[in-house]
C-alpha cells in the first residue's frame, strides 16, 4: 500500500479541472457538472417519455 495521501480525482469533464465528488453515469465529475448532467438525462427522459409514448 501507498502511504501517500489519496489525491481527489479530477472530474471526468474534459473542459473541468475541479474535483470529483459525485458518480454519475458519464462518470466522477465534481457537483456543477453533476447538476449539468443530471439536468441532461432528465430532458432526454421526458424527450423518449413524449416519443415513446405513441409506441406500441
Ligand atoms: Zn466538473
Amino acid at each position: 500500500m501507498s502511504s501517500e495521501s489519496a489525491r481527489v480525482s479530477s472530474c471526468d469533464t474534459p473542459t473541468c479541472s475541479s474535483d470529483a465528488e459525485t458518480i454519475t453515469p458519464e462518470g466522477y465529475v465534481c457537483e456543477s457538472c453533476a447538476a449539468k448532467i443530471a439536468v441532461e438525462y432528465e430532458q432526454a427522459r421526458e424527450r423518449d417519455l413524449e416519443a415513446g409514448s405513441g409506441e406500441a
